[in-house]
């Protein structure tokens, strides 16, 4: 079975066409800058990447046309015909409280996924208009929506509800949703795995940190908390956003700055995190080389992401009752040897043991922790569009 994984942002679209079964991504690619001057990359397994410029893609349904017709290019495409794409994947962002997993997408299920628009305005409107385009082209062909807070929907309501009016939550479903869904659910799948146990049977921290990041405690396979909110911008400091912080400093800098709302909320998200307190890039390598070169402002900005992270391993175990297992992921969690030692450093009275050997590993799937350590550290590169086809391979069998 051959599925077409699709993430559709606002002038942007990732696509991968993949076996869900073998894991063989047989092409991948970007479309970019759709609605302006269109560019369009490709890369078919074992074949040289293809990179076009001024592509007319005026909207998504032209960048998806493109795609489909550099999949069955008789030189470097990988299927013989359009009804070798059995079904397609679409990544989307936010599925309210209406979707705890995914789903074959018919018209019921699009009117929900519009319902939750206001929820993540910037997001959901464009994968809604990557699903149209696609079913306009490819009519018959099968199409499951994937959400990035499916998999918190089992969160408890202790842990999603906010100390806010209660009829705010009611009224205008103000909670915690949590994001990074489905690389959480994936990495949390492949430990059990690993582990040669029954996911039913551990308690692990997720922590799932690239330019966006976010740690969950998953017990018995479920999410159970999570450190992004109501939107993606709670949590840890990240890349560019904040994460938490006082919600009292938005009225003083508001005032003093005479700033509005969308310009305080541009700061929030664009220029604060470690970009922010370093000022020199929201790059980890970045913030490593200055402070290798004696930036004090890099040195905090790691040390407070570095931080972060480790109490929220300490606040989940205490959440959870234990962890069998802490897991890292995504850009940072996969790549930076320094930033794991740094994050799990003093952890040791918690029985969380680093092999600082084992540590020196980029990319691959293995245990990082000492053989006498009681709590396992393991590296997991995370693999969103496997999730996304084998989730939608799933529901169209
Ligand atoms: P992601 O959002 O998962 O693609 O992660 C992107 C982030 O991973 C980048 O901003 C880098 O800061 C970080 N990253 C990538 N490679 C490395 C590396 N070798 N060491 C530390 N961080 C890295």
């Amino acid at each position: 079975m051959n599925v077409l994984v699709i993430n559709a942002g606002s002038s942007s679209l990732k696509y991968q066409l993949l076996n869900p079964e073998t894991e063989q991504v047989l092409a991948k690619g970007l479309c970019e800058r759709i609605g302006i001057d269109g560019k369009f990359t490709y890369k078919a397994d074992g074949k040289q990447a293809i990179k076009a410029a001024d592509v007319a893609m005026p909207t998504h349904s032209e960048a998806i046309k493109a795609v489909l017709d550099a999949l069955v290019d008789a030189e470097n495409g990988v299927v013989g015909s359009m009804k070798e794409i059995d079904a397609v994947g679409h990544r989307v962002v936010h599925g309210g409280e209406k979707f705890a997993q995914s789903v074959l997408i018919t018209d019921e299920v699009m009117a929900a996924i519009e319902e939750c628009n206001p929820l993540a305005p910037l997001h959901n409107p464009a994968n809604i208009i990557g699903i149209k385009a696609c079913q306009e082209l490819m009519p018959g062909t099968p199409m499951v929506a994937v959400f990035d807070t499916a998999f918190h929907q089992t969160m408890p309501e202790v842990a999603y509800t906010y100390a806010l009016p209660y009829e705010y939550y009611e009224n205008d479903k103000v909670r915690r949703y949590g994001f990074h869904g489905t690389s959480h659910k994936y990495v949390s799948g492949r430990a059990a795995a690993m582990l040669g146990k029954k996911p039913e049977e551990l308690k692990l921290v997720s922590c799932h940190l690239g330019n966006g990041s976010s740690v969950t405690a998953v017990d018995c396979g479920k999410s159970v908390d999570t450190s992004m909110g109501f939107t993606p911008l709670a949590g840890l400091p990240m890349g560019t956003r904040c994460g938490d912080i006082d919600a009292g400093i938005m009225e003083y800098l508001m005032k003093k700055y005479d700033m509005n709302i969308s310009e305080m909320l541009n700061v929030l998200n664009k220029k604060s995190g470690v970009q922010g307190i370093s000022g020199v890039s929201s790059d980890f390598r970045d913030l490593e080389a200055a402070k290798g070169e004696g930036n004090h402002r890099a040195e905090l900005a790691l040390d407070s992401f570095h931080y972060s992270v480790k109490k929220l391993i300490g606040s989940y175990a205490a959440a959870m009752g234990g962890v069998d297992a802490v897991i890292f992921t995504a850009g940072v969690g996969e790549n930076g040897i320094g930033d794991r030692a740094e994050i799990v450093k003093g952890l040791e009275f918690m029985g969380i043991k680093l092999d600082a050997e084992k540590n020196k590993v980029r990319g691959e799937e293995t245990v990082i922790s000492a053989d006498d350590s009681a709590v396992k550290i393991l590296l997991i590169p995370t693999n969103e569009e496997l999730m996304i086809a084998q989730d939608t391979a799933a529901l169209c069998r």
